[in-house]
């Protein structure tokens, strides 16, 4: 079936958010099925608190790179022939790789100004092709060094390896690291990943930690820039120490601090449409999360075949002082087994995450959702203040999700909510033209525009919104993919 209709324009209340919630009780809890007016609020935006943004970080990062090359340069006092050359080329590749991986693991040290200020997949983004530089570098670091040794030796490439890995077990140990690194960057390629489960993946991945361990003690046991000089070590050391403490805080410590506090427990599960279920979860002192709208939690609920796993879903709705609420879309074997999940079952919340939200920049704004990827923008649609669009696309009727509460919520604030279903040949064309995008939205140009979905339609959308004139920075979007 195919319709483009208009939601209901009128009445006030922006910041009310009415989504059915469960009645709490401790013996059985249940959902009720009817919706409920929730006291009307309005989220405060963070944006600009405690972020940092994407400039500054590149900038950061950079400036440590000059560091280590001025490092290099400084305790490097001659350099001279084939052999030399070969060498100097070889070391500074090696710094480099060993600031290189620091830099890797603190993207992914899940810190909250950059959590905030970058967003979670566009840190995975940098991560993913920081690591194929990295892997690159690290190859070259080898061969190069190999080579000028074996030039300012006059030997043979095999006898030098020899050499280096018999009689330097620092040098073995790297070499191990190095072969771990390459594994790792093999099956992070596209093509591998796609044919391997996410867990899997995710848990090869992992041994890069032991890959850092095991070359860290080279670099002060044959690097010509740490033998000599005291104060290199100690700021490399330094340097490595803080981001393994960060690691520890904010992926382990801080986890199981807010487990301790808040409490998470789930106390409904509701189906929403075919495939489709929200799980609510309530806590204490959720306000201490300053939780806002379009940002997502990893979640790990404590049950004996999902505990070891945790997944990012993103808040429904704006998040109360003691619930939340996901809502899953079942596409494999963890979010299907989420419809079994019984209330009472304890879970570990990790976040929030993600600088999807908005900011208040005067301007009007426009939601534009593709399947699943409502989830995010329902909680904004209902907590943003002034001027709102929802565009939202599907392909079918049964495929919409939370239709009674989007129309209520338009209702409620004078929103505007556009429901594009079903295919391009069942609607007469792409729903998401500029031309069409332009005709639902007068003044498109002057909107900030939010995206979510799959990530053809993201990046489908995103030309047609420029197409339609809407500046890049005036554009956010959100992949439910890292
Ligand atoms: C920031 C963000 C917000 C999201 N919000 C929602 C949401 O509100 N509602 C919703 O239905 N889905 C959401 N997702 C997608 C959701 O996380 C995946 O659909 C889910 O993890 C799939 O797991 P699975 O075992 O069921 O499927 P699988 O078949 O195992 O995985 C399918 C795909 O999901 C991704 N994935 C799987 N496991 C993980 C994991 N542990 N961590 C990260 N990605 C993983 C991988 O890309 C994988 O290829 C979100 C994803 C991200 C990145």
């Amino acid at each position: 079936m195919t319709s483009l209709t208009r939601g209901s324009v009128s009445a006030q209340l922006a910041g009310a958010d009415p989504y059915p919630r469960p009645r709490r009780s401790p013996s059985r809890p249940q959902l009720s099925s009817t919706q409920r007016q929730v006291t009307p609020r309005s989220v405060p935006s963070q944006k600009g608190r405690g972020r940092v943004g994407p400039r500054a970080v590149l900038a950061v990062i950079g400036i440590g790179a000059l560091a280590v090359i001025a490092l290099w340069w400084h305790t490097t006092p001659d350099v001279s022939g084939l052999g030399g050359w070969l060498t100097g080329a070889g070391e500074v590749l090696g710094l480099l790789a060993g600031y290189g991986v620091v830099v890797l693991v603190a993207l992914m040290a899940r810190l909250p100004p950059l959590e905030r200020g970058i967003g979670t997949d566009q840190l995975a983004r940098w991560h993913a092709m920081g690591g194929r530089y990295v892997v690159s570098v690290v190859v070259a670091h080898g061969l190069l060094i190999l080579w000028g040794y074996a030039v300012e030796a006059h030997t043979s490439l095999t006898s030098e390896t020899a050499t280096l890995l018999t009689e330097y077990p620092d040098v073995l140990m790297a070499t191990v690291a190095g072969f771990l690194l390459l594994g790792v960057g093999i099956i992070s390629m596209r093509a591998a990943r796609r044919r391997i489960r996410y867990e899997t993946w995710y848990y090869l991945h992992l041994y890069t930690y032991l890959a850092i361990a095991l070359a860290f003690s080279h670099q002060f046991a044959v690097g010509a820039s740490f033998i000599n000089n005291l104060a290199a070590r100690f700021w490399w050391s330094a340097m490595y120490l803080t981001v393994a403490v960060l690691v520890l805080w904010y992926r382990v410590a801080v986890p199981l601090r807010a487990f301790a506090r808040h409490k998470f427990t789930v106390v409904g599960v509701k189906p929403e449409s075919p495939g489709v279920i929200s799980i609510y979860i309530g806590g204490s002192h959720l306000d201490e999360l300053e939780a806002e709208p379009g940002q997502f939690f990893r979640w790990r609920f404590l049950t004996g075949s999902m505990w070891w796993s945790s997944h990012p879903y993103s808040l429904s709705a704006a998040p109360g002082t003691d619930l939340l609420r996901i809502t899953v879309k079942d596409i494999g074997d963890h979010s299907q087994a989420l419809s079994r999940l019984r209330p009472g079952t304890r879970v570990m919340a990790e976040g929030p995450y993600g600088a999807f939200t908005a900011g208040r920049t005067g301007r009007g704004v426009v939601l534009l959702a593709g399947g699943v990827g409502i989830t995010p923008l329902r909680a904004m649609f209902s907590t943003l203040p002034g001027p709102v669009t929802l565009i939202y696309r599907a392909s079918s009727e049964r495929d919409i999700v939370f239709r009674d509460e989007l129309d209520a919520i338009a209702a409620a604030r004078g929103a505007k909510v556009y429901y594009l279903v079903g295919s391009r040949a069942e609607i007469g064309g792409d729903p998401l033209s500029p031309r069409m995008l332009r005709s639902l939205v007068p003044g498109l140009d002057q909107q900030e525009v939010y995206v979510c979905g799959p990530s053809g339609m993201i990046s489908a959308a995103v030309e047609a919104l420029h197409g339609a004139g809407v500046p890049r920075r005036q554009i956010h979007f959100e992949s439910f993919e890292f």
